[in-house]
């Protein structure tokens, strides 16, 4: 046997006696250990088996330009070296204060004062409790309820985890209802023989309703993302979030825009709010590509005009403590520095919005196949929904499995397929060629085609 293939089985057995995963069947813990990656090269990752295969997902949404990038590494070391970490609460770097006015450009509207974290689900819970410190500073202390969609998914911290919409992920935890409220997912497969319009009227009417049910007073945020990435790839009616907005600012209510996966050229643009889906929110909530996933970091890019309600002159001595440790930490801002420089170099915006139509194409050449129910894209994020009768839209017990078996077909033919219950979801690194991409959507199809024999 090779010798790395022996240190892969070693390594193998270690992960299966001592590490944790964040997604773990109890029933099996210590049984099975997930394929464990060696290295990384552009859209590739390899396995400790020598096995090549295309990050389909690019790691979780967030290789934005891929694997072993010199100049990010070489940025991590350098910043290393020259100041490792600074106290936030005293004092702060000079790649924290570069990387938030660069961002401040990016962002839409005045959202121009940056908070770092140390990744999505601590940016998304930051813009929640600024939502709460905003209106007890301007002491209302009673709109305190945040609305979400069923099928949103904004984290893994308590708040944040009560915040998201798929509740199959949180049996047995002790996830707080009171002041989470859920409204309707946007997804024109739910739609019951309604046109986009019609839809989008009932989606609207539906989030009215539920202001005067609650008393508006009593609500302090929309939270949402643009399209529902873990929820599938939900696209949203066009001029929903506008029409959204529009309601949140007649109710004074805080929108807060989840771009933790849209972010970061995902879409085609640095933020897909404004350019994408049609409207400047209050918060921007941003994470994984910010860096392609080199270092963990995370923020929210806060709009001037809240900030000027609760500072100053409106401050009533109030602090805004949420104090991370590792709040714009120099040697994540510094990668994150490089990143946007590789992404601006490459113009890998240009890039994304030249390929999407390819993606796209190549995803709804699917469509015939058996099994597919719909398909789905934006940019480079993309889904396959997969049913067992093509045709109904709520996924059964038999339905969740089809994807983690094409997933496993397709790890095979050397494509990384990230499934979610029925959905096959591809989110490629965003310097994926059109011949990678025609590669990926080929092994997708075998997959697919195999998963239905085997089905059968
Ligand atoms: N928000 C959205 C929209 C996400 O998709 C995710 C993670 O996938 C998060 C928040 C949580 O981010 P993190 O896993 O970095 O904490």
């Amino acid at each position: 046997m090779h010798g790395a293939q022996l240190d892969a089985i070693e390594r193998e057995a270690d992960a299966r006696r001592h590490l944790l995963s964040p997604a773990e069947e109890m029933a099996k813990l210590g049984e099975e250990s997930r394929p464990l990656l060696a290295y990384g090269e552009g859209i590739y990752v390899v396995d400790t088996r020598g096995r090549r295969l295309i990050d389909g997902p690019a790691g979780m949404w967030c290789t934005q330009v891929g694997y072993a990038r010199q100049e990010i590494a070489d940025a991590i070391a350098a910043q290393a070296m020259k100041l490792s970490y600074n106290s936030p609460w005293y004092t702060t770097n000079s790649p924290a204060a570069e990387l938030a006015a660069r961002i401040a450009e990016m962002t839409p509207g005045d959202l121009n004062r940056i908070f770092f974290t140390t990744g999505g689900s601590t940016a998304v819970d930051s813009a929640l409790r600024f939502t709460e410190f905003y209106n007890n500073v301007l002491g209302r202390p009673d709109k305190k309820r945040i609305i979400v969609r069923k099928d949103g998914y904004h984290g893994s911290t308590n708040l944040t985890a009560a915040c998201s919409g798929r509740a199959g992920n949180w049996p047995n935890f002790d996830i707080e209802q009171d002041r989470i409220v859920f409204i309707s997912s946007p997804n024109m497969r739910l739609a019951d023989g309604k046109s986009e319009t019609e839809f989008l009227d009932h989606l609207v009417a539906e989030f009215q309703q539920t202001l005067e049910e609650l008393g508006a007073d009593t609500v302090a945020a929309f939270l949402a993302e643009p399209l529902l990435a873990s929820g599938g790839v939900i696209i949203p009616p066009k001029g929903y979030h506008a029409r959204i907005k529009a309601l949140c600012e007649q109710h004074d209510i805080v929108y807060i825009s989840d771009e933790v996966v849209t972010a970061f050229g995902r879409c085609g643009e640095w933020f897909a709010s404004e350019k994408m889906f049609g409207v400047v929110p209050d918060i921007i909530t941003f994470a994984k590509g910010v860096t392609s996933g080199y270092v963990p970091l995370g923020g929210l890019a806060i709009s001037e005009k809240l900030l000027a309600r609760v500072s100053g002159e409106n401050a009533k001595g109030s602090y805004f403590t949420n104090g991370y440790t590792y709040t714009g930490h120099p040697v994540s801002c510094a990668a994150a520095l490089a990143n946007i420089a590789i992404m601006e170099k490459s113009n890998l915006l240009d890039h994304v919005r030249a390929m999407s139509e390819h993606f796209a194409a190549g995803l709804r050449s699917l469509a015939d196949l058996p099994l597919v129910a719909d398909v789905r894209s934006n940019g480079l994020v993309g889904c396959v929904e997969c049913l067992a009768d093509k045709t109904h839209v709520v996924a059964d017990d038999f339905d969740r499995k089809i994807g983690a078996r094409i997933d496993a077909i397709c790890f095979d033919l050397g494509l990384i397929v990230r499934p979610i219950g029925h959905m096959c979801v591809l989110s490629p690194p965003l310097i994926i060629t059109r011949e990678e991409i025609d590669r990926m959507i080929s092994i997708l199809r075998q997959g697919i085609l195999q998963a239905a024999d085997e089905l059968a």
